[in-house]
């Protein structure tokens, strides 16, 4: 036997010996990553971002707690992976488009151009940042605005729906592209504004409860 083999046997002992014996029982896979040996998403996650929180960064309680629809959520989880099906992704699975944006008709239609610094979204962001009477300075990208979101939302018992808002706002106008994209017709601005008004109402009248009247709803912003 030569060095080579020497040292591999003992590395091939050596990766035996750092596995749970097993006195009794079956023998069963065992994932070393967890202290109970069972395999979890969160244990993996955790050791492939070297042992630091992956949920830092992302904006999951934006996402996933509030209240919205759950499809809405997956929607916006959607938008923030710049995974809509805009003609910036579908140009990027090599689909033939010549790009304009539905709702300006001026620019290529990209996930952020659509959401955040189309003139449609523009007019939506500035009406509700109006009511609520914040100054605010549009983020590059869907995922650095819900992080920031997050930063202003200091409104008491209201913060949760208040969170609402950018979904709100991404809803509307995807329905309102899609319906300009798919059955050629188109709402106006001020129709659109009112829908997402409407929208935001709907979605948080439930928990709002005393609040029965759309007025009041936006005076309470
Ligand atoms: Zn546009």
């Amino acid at each position: 036997m030569n060095d080579w083999e020497v040292t591999e046997i003992a590395r091939f002992l050596q990766l035996l010996s750092t596995f749970p014996r097993i006195l009794n029982g079956v023998d069963k896979p065992i994932w070393l990553l967890h202290n109970k040996g069972v395999f979890t998403v969160k244990s993996f996650y955790w050791k492939k971002n070297n042992n630091q929180s992956t949920t830092g960064f992302w904006p999951w309680k934006q996402i996933w707690k509030v209240t919205s629809p759950l499809k809405v959520s997956c929607f916006v989880w959607l938008t923030i992976r710049r995974a809509c099906l805009t003609h910036e992704v579908l140009q990027g699975k090599r689909m033939q488009i010549c790009s304009r944006c539905f709702m300006c008709d001026q620019d290529a239609e990209s996930n952020f151009h659509l959401f955040l610094h189309c003139k449609t979204a523009t007019k939506l962001w500035d009406m509700f940042l109006n009511i609520l009477g914040v100054s605010w300075v549009m983020p590059k990208s869907t995922m650095e605005l819900l992080n920031c979101w997050k930063g202003i939302s200091s409104r008491g018992s209201k913060e949760n729906w208040w969170m609402t808002i950018p979904a709100c706002i991404w809803w509307t106008l995807w329905k309102e592209r899609n319906t300009r994209c798919f059955e050629g017709k188109s709402s106006n601005i001020q129709k659109i504004q009112s829908q997402s008004l409407s929208l935001l109402y709907f979605w948080c009248k439930q928990e709002l409860g005393d609040i029965v009247a759309l007025v009041d709803f936006i005076g309470n912003l």
